[in-house]
């Protein structure tokens, strides 16, 4: 296959156009030596062919997904200034796209006033967002499913907060009893809710967690790292409907434009509801701030210099690509949600595999039928290994065996976990892909499983 290489000519062409904002200065003469710098290049080009293809619908393993030409084209085309989003000195332009892209983020979830920015990921993300839940509640509980993602009981210890996980339902959910059970006992300062889970894409109830939010009084953080983008689908299941129309009643909200949003990585973005939290980030800098009344992205972050790079390109994105129901970009999301549940009927329909769940986002979890959780393990590894071998790239994951036990009687579980398969489906080309990608599944099931 062949890269995509058209954008260089448009990236070319903007240059030039960027350039003449500067025609008033002198000329520098640059004493590079280019056959140096290809020859380096080169090299590096050489090194970057050891790679997963992360770019091609072959590539269904872990959640990456290539970036928009256009993303990439803006971002390159700035890296000639590389601005720095810290303050209004290091990136004017890019601080305003930066201000006017969170805010169509806030508005996609239902929010007009907001206080935002963006940041290096969704880790960085949501450590602002229990940093906060730590200043407004510090002594109380941070409270995530045990399939949160593992970033929140870590941040969690770096802030020195109580964490608590909590059990999670069949469907990757987080279980609703549990909840009740704890918040019964323990004062909740924060409860996170994962909205598309990192495992499996199971989406927290956030209708139910918002009715124990009244009666019990805590903060609610919205996990959407990985999910948010999918509140623009019109494709969801119910329960997963419900909760992204609830979104907008929680406190603070992450999404990872570096996941869903066809950005590069070093895309991440926290949104808060109640803008007067930015009293938190107070803090004096002696060192910037000189250009302007107006507020710097660094007096509202935790992070000082950052890539005005990745503003620039969200910003060319959302322009190509607004984020609203029935635009492109979300039918783009839909394939990909189309692709998974296409995956999900293909496998149900196959004596020797078992679906985990019904997918409610776009990633789909399987494993191969057998008598014990360890022959399980032991043939997801072996199809993961030999379908790679074919050139397609699954991701294996490690599931807690007791929820597999209610719904596969009859299995003999060991271990604490079970090792299954798993398929991030995010491009939208998997949906016209699915039948070549469960051709070479298909095989190597037959293969390992000696049933074909
Ligand atoms: C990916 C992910 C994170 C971590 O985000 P990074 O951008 O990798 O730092 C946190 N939470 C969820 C739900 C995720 O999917």
């Amino acid at each position: 296959m062949k890269l995509e290489k058209q954008s260089l000519d448009i990236l070319k062409k903007a240059l030039d156009k960027m350039e003449e904002g500067f025609s008033n200065l002198p000329e520098v003469d640059y004493q590079y030596d280019y056959a140096a710098i290809e020859e380096a290049v080169l090299e590096t080009a050489e090194r970057m062919k050891d790679n997963y293809p992360y770019f091609h619908p072959f590539y269904c393993g872990q959640m990456l997904k290539p970036p928009h030409p256009a993303a990439r084209t803006a971002y390159m085309l700035s890296m000639w200034l590389n601005p720095n989003n810290h303050a209004l000195d290091g990136g004017r332009a890019s601080s305003q796209m930066e201000k006017e892209a969170v805010a169509e983020i806030a508005r996609m979830f239902g929010w007009g006033t907001h206080l935002g920015h963006l940041c290096g990921g969704g880790t960085m993300a949501n450590l602002e967002a229990l940093w906060i839940a730590g200043k407004l509640n510090p002594d109380k509980l941070i409270i995530a499913s045990e399939m949160a993602h593992y970033t929140h009981s870590r941040i969690s210890e770096v802030l020195k907060l109580k964490f608590k996980p909590i059990p999670a339902n069949s469907k990757g959910q987080m279980d609703i009893n549990a909840l009740e059970e704890i918040l019964k006992t323990e004062e909740a300062g924060t409860v996170v809710a994962t909205i598309a889970t990192t495992g499996t894409g199971s989406v927290d109830p956030l209708p139910e967690i918002m009715k124990l939010k009244e009666k019990y009084g805590f903060r609610v953080h919205a996990d959407a790292a990985y999910g948010g983008y999918f509140t623009l689908l019109d494709n969801l299941p119910p329960g997963a409907r419900a909760t992204y129309d609830e979104l907008k009643m929680v406190d603070s909200i992450v999404v990872d434009p570096h996941k869903h949003g066809l950005q590069p990585y070093g895309c991440g973005c926290i949104i808060f509801r109640d803008p007067s939290v930015g009293k938190y980030y107070k803090h004096d800098s002696p060192y910037t701030y000189f250009s302007s009344n107006e507020l710097h992205l660094g007096e509202i972050s935790l992070e000082c210099s950052r890539p005005g790079a990745a503003a620039v390109g969200l910003w060319t994105t959302l322009k190509l690509l607004p984020m609203v129901k029935g635009g492109q970009f979300a039918a783009d999301l839909s394939r990909c949600r189309e692709a998974a549940l296409d995956m999900a009927e293909i496998i149900k329909a196959d004596n020797r595999l078992r679906l985990l769940m019904e997918p409610e986002t776009d990633i789909v979890t399987w494993a191969p039928a057998a008598q014990t959780g360890r022959e399980i393990s032991r043939l997801s590894q072996e199809i993961f290994e030999k379908a790679a071998e074919n050139n397609l790239h699954l991701a294996t994951f490690k599931f807690p065996s007791s929820l597999l036990r209610d719904q596969w009687t009859g299995v003999k579980f060991e271990d604490e976990y079970t090792l299954c398969l798993r398929c991030c489906l995010m491009k939208p080309e998997h949906k016209e892909w699915m039948d070549n990608i469960w051709g070479i599944i298909d095989l190597v099931t037959g293969e390992v499983t000696g049933n074909k």
